[in-house]
């Protein structure tokens, strides 16, 4: 794991950089990276140490930042203020935007507790309980997105998955991202035209749960500011187009035995040992819940698809891309992992990774057995396994009063619900086609997801 620099190394590393303007930032319910800009000199003078306040309606706010109804964070509770409180091991400076740095954020509510709602809280709370069951929980995501004209038009009209020749044009703004995803501290692995007109898959390094969640957050903002910088627009939204690849936030988990640090996986030998049997049948148990979480809207739902990489049924399996839970199970290996594919690149990092090690944890504790291993095309042949929710209805009926959503925390998972409703409520009157992706669907999602 990384060092955490303290705020002394902050500061030196702001001052060696020339940083004006520290961002103080928090992860909304839906992922947005939110917060306040301060001039350095007062950041280390004062909020350093003591934070800065902000409104708890960033926390209801849906897509276009309208307040959906809520039963904690309202008007007659006087939408209150809550605490940020830099965690300085999470503090980087940018390259991309040169005089900036970033902190993310613990969020206090007025009683100085954590805030029940705040994405990083929900994850804070599902880390310890892997940490207390000996377990540390170790995460990549990989996240795909098309890279578009201003107006959402793709940049290109063709498709040459992982070419090296082709789309030269834009290998530009390409190198660009990576530069600065590196610049800002995330190991970059490698990026490749992915499998759409204009898609594009960067991958990072793994690293601890929180620090994976607050590097896809700001993955995705770098993004969109370096495709910006460009002349260009990148979008996370999961379903761009009908007729084209959706894209994915694929989630990779692996445990850390808490004395020594080897992959508690790594004896599985082409299946999976004992701990990752469970933690696999945690993720099968929990599945349809766990659906909510990685499609929260309309758009989301409509990625899960025959023949589109993505899973539609509960299934397991080794290297096989049809499936919900691929195993890598090489022997002895520290590589050995758990690739949870079903949901999209506008989920919540930090929520969707909280539900991944509480339904894997679940699984371990209760000792849950798996069942059979899927081979083949699983679109073909998804035989007895049972499918997934593919609209928004059915993700927020398995969710609703579900083990999961309690084991997230009342609050958390009643917001999460009910701005999931709003957006149904929205989108039942603007677009009611089960399959096709409208306008109303890229004005609203394309931009913000
Ligand atoms: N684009 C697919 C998705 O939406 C994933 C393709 C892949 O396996 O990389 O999840
Ligand atoms: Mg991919």
């Amino acid at each position: 794991m990384a060092e955490t620099p303290a705020v002394d190394d902050f500061q030196a590393a702001c001052e060696q950089a020339g940083v004006h303007t520290v961002e103080v930032a928090t992860p909304d319910t839906l992922g947005h990276l939110r917060g306040k800009r301060v001039p350095v000199e007062r950041y280390f003078h004062r909020i350093a140490d003591h934070g800065l306040h902000i409104a708890d309606a960033i926390f209801v706010f849906d897509m276009q930042n309208d307040l959906a109804d809520n039963p904690y964070i309202n008007m007659d509770a006087g939408f209150l203020d809550c605490h940020l409180v830099p965690d300085h091991s999470s503090a980087r400076v940018f390259s991309h935007r040169p005089g900036y740095a970033l902190v993310f954020a613990d969020t206090f509510d007025p009683h100085d507790d954590p805030h029940p709602v705040a994405p990083r809280n929900v994850l804070a709370n599902q880390i310890e309980r892997c940490r207390r069951a000996g377990l540390d929980p170790v995460v990549a995501t990989e996240l795909e997105f098309y890279l578009c004209k201003p107006g959402w038009e793709p940049v290109q009209d063709h498709i040459q998955y992982s070419s090296l020749t082709d789309a030269m044009d834009v290998e530009d703004c390409l190198h660009d991202m990576r530069a600065a995803l590196l610049g800002a501290g995330l190991e970059v692995e490698s990026s490749n035209p992915e499998y759409g007109p204009g898609q594009v898959e960067i991958n990072i390094e793994y690293a601890d749960a929180m620090t994976c969640a607050d590097n896809t957050v700001l993955f995705k903002s770098i993004v969109k500011q370096v495709a910006v910088q460009h002349g260009l627009r990148a979008t996370f939204i999961p379903k761009l187009w009908t007729d084209q690849s959706g894209s994915g936030m694929h989630v990779h988990t692996s445990l850390a035995d808490a004395d020594g640090g080897a992959n508690a996986f790594a004896s599985s030998d082409g299946r999976p040992n004992q701990i990752m049997e469970h933690w696999v049948a945690g993720l099968i148990e929990h599945a349809p819940a766990l659906t909510l979480l990685g499609a929260p809207n309309v758009n989301g739902a409509k990625r899960i698809r025959p023949y589109t990489f993505v899973p539609t049924h509960i299934h397991w399996g080794l290297d096989n891309r049809s499936v919900m839970c691929r195993c890598i199970c090489e022997a002895g290996s520290s590589g050995n992992r758990v690739e949870f594919r079903s949901a999209g690149a506008d989920a919540n990092p930090h929520a969707i990774i909280a539900a991944i090690l509480a339904a894997g944890l679940d699984g371990i504790e209760r000792e849950l057995a798996l069942p059979p291993m899927s081979e083949g095309d699983m679109y073909a042949d998804p035989g007895d396994t049972e499918p997934l929710p593919s609209d928004l209805p059915g993700a927020i009926a398995a969710f609703r009063g579900s083990s999961l959503a309690e084991m997230l925390g009342e609050e958390f998972s009643t917001t999460f619900l009910l701005l999931a409703e709003h957006e149904l409520a929205l989108a039942t009157e603007n677009s009611p086609h089960p399959d096709e992706v409208n306008d109303w669907e890229r004005a609203r999602y394309a931009e913000h997801c």
